[in-house]
């Protein structure tokens, strides 16, 4: 048995690990408290677009705001974007006791954090899908609420008597707002659809909602 020994040791045993699972979306961060805990925050954003403005969010960063001497939890990191909305990543926060660890086997104590953080990120991979399954029906529901919107007023211009053809065929253009990259509602092949991008930015997707959606 060889003992890890030192609380510095075991806490970059630790920090190391934990590195593994950091990525392009996925913040990691760890907090060592005067208590000999250490915590490790695993942090991402299930959608990268704010769910006021619309705009392109910053990578996930850390979210508990910890006591760096107690570990005790002190509120959360300010997560809003610059419209006022408050857009937070799905974050889960591991409590590590030290002292327990200094007394194990390293080949146990490496066994110990990995299962524990690997656990960690799998709870957090179903937290991410489920939230960004969320946000993709909030935002396909407002694509049937513009698409129905826009098809009353297609509606309203089609029974209006005092348009010509051409007239009507002006206003129906206007109605269209969304062409190219620009979300929105647009005709393709006469059928009246309204999209928008999949709420993270990695896919290049888009969600289509059309009339025999609604
Ligand atoms: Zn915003």
């Amino acid at each position: 048995m060889t003992p890890v020994g030192t609380i510095p040791d075991l806490i970059d045993t630790i920090e190391h690990i934990a590195d593994e699972h950091r990525t392009d979306r996925r913040c990691v961060t760890t907090i060592s408290t005067g208590l000999d805990t250490l915590y490790v925050e695993l942090s991402e954003r299930a959608f990268d677009i704010c769910t006021r403005c619309g705009q392109n969010l910053p990578p996930a960063g850390p979210v508990a705001w910890l006591d760096e001497r107690t570990g005790a939890h002190q509120g959360d990191y300010d997560q809003q974007h610059g419209c006022g909305e408050w857009n937070s990543p799905e974050s889960l926060l591991i409590k590590i006791d030290l002292d327990t660890l200094a007394d194990m086997d390293e080949g146990d104590v490496d066994t110990t954090v990995r299962d524990r953080l690997t656990a960690a990120a799998s709870k957090l991979d179903g937290a991410v899908a489920a939230a960004t399954a969320a946000e993709t029906a909030r935002i396909r529901a407002d694509l049937a609420n513009d698409l129905r919107a826009t098809l009353s007023q297609v509606a309203d211009i089609s029974a209006d008597t005092s348009l010509t053809a051409e007239e009507k065929a002006e206003a129906f253009a206007d109605l269209e707002d969304g062409a190219g990259e620009d979300p929105g509602v647009y005709r393709d092949g006469g059928q009246w659809q309204a999209w928008a991008w999949v709420p993270r930015r990695e896919s290049c997707e888009s969600i289509i909602v059309t009339e025999c959606d609604l």
